[in-house]
């Protein structure tokens, strides 16, 4: 740090572990193991010898056909480099130090930091000892409300009237639902943005769409909301969705019938994992997203985190409170997951 810092107290966020390859089997980061369909790669091609130019800071075919695919107009949506400048965008439009922000003890981890880079204080409510989320606790909050839905790590959801009972119990402040994770197998809230002007959702193209590399997340609301988070990014960063990731959106959403297929692929390999971890004695959290949260029995989950590391294969620990004795494991291919069995066999045969 130089002698001029004026942030020296900002918190590192400590992302998965990122190795570049085909070395290692990453099931540490909840990424998709499907590339993207051909028709991104045809249209980033395109895009790449236009880079002279600059993008449409308006991002207008990418929104309208977001807005078509949800059956929204194109005010109701807005786009961010990644579901975590949409976050930290709505973060600066509806929070601020006087304005505090309420979300699980249990959570996203970045959320920590956009509040600590905004100065806007976290209250927390402690998820219940198996993991759920009640929603009484975010009833009449008083405060900005955040929650991812299905919930990271825990892989657990609520259902759509159970956000409902959270929205209208909070007519005064904004609730944030972060639907990262939504695609594979959770009930969405969309229904709700027409009957509440609180509502904002937030959804990537990282998971179910294969693009996480392309930097792709955008939020839905309606247009007063989503005119509030616009103003930020106008001020902030008006350019964050570059051309070749705005066409690859685009593309992508063309052939979505390409990551729904995708998404059931993910839901039978998630079925075949909580079963495998079963059989190995792990308690198993019957997961909503493409993660499963699991704690093993046999060896501590820093132990077992390390054993598969030396073995090629990455998984998510947190040192922390409650969660510690858990591994999140990203639900990849059916063959990533057979080697993943393969490798927990090996590990505990010889503990
Ligand atoms: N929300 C949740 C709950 C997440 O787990 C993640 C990524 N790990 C994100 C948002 C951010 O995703 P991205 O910025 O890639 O869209």
């Amino acid at each position: 740090m130089s002698r001029f810092s004026l942030r020296p107290n900002l918190p590192a966020y400590v992302p998965g572990e990122h190795v570049e390859g085909d070395g290692y089997i990453r099931l540490n980061t909840n990424e998709s193991p499907f590339s993207p369909s051909p028709g991104v790669a045809a249209a980033v091609a395109r895009e790449a010898g236009r880079l002279n130019d600059y993008n449409d800071p308006d991002c207008t075919a990418l929104r309208a056909a977001i807005a078509g695919l949800h059956g929204l107009a194109a005010d109701q949506v807005t786009v961010g480099n990644g579901s975590d400048e949409v976050l930290y965008f709505a973060f600066m439009a509806f929070a601020d130090a006087a304005h505090p922000i309420l979300l699980p003890d249990i959570t996203y981890g970045y959320y920590d930091l956009f509040a600590a880079a905004q100065g806007i204080p976290l209250c927390r409510a402690p998820l219940r000892a198996d993991f759920t989320l009640d929603p009484a606790d975010y009833v009449r909050a008083g405060k900005t409300v955040l929650f991812p839905n299905p919930n990271a790590p825990t892989g657990l959801a609520l259902s759509a009237a159970q956000i409902e009972e959270i929205v209208r119990g909070n007519p005064q402040n904004v609730v944030i639902v972060d639907e990262a994770y939504i695609d594979f197998g959770g009930e969405s809230c969309l229904p709700l943005i027409a009957r509440y002007d609180n509502l904002l959702i937030v959804r990537t193209f990282s998971k179910s769409r294969s693009l996480a590399g392309a930097r792709l997340g955008y939020g839905m609301g309606q247009a007063s909301l989503i005119a509030d988070v616009e103003t930020v990014r106008n001020a902030v960063n008006l350019y964050s969705v570059n051309r070749m990731t705005q066409a690859a959106g685009v593309a992508a959403i063309e052939e979505d019938d390409y990551y729904r297929e995708n998404c059931r692929k993910i839901i039978a390999a998630r079925a075949y994992t909580t079963d495998m971890l079963r059989a190995h004695g792990f308690d198993v959290i019957d997961s909503l997203g493409n993660f499963v949260f699991a704690r093993p029995r046999a060896m501590s989950a820093a132990h077992l985190t390390r054993e598969l590391a030396a073995r090629g294969i990455l998984v998510r620990h947190w040192e922390k409170a409650r969660i510690g004795d858990y591994l999140r494991i990203t639900v990849g291919s059916m063959q990533q997951m057979q080697a993943l069995d393969a490798a927990i066999e090996m590990i505990f045969g010889r503990a």
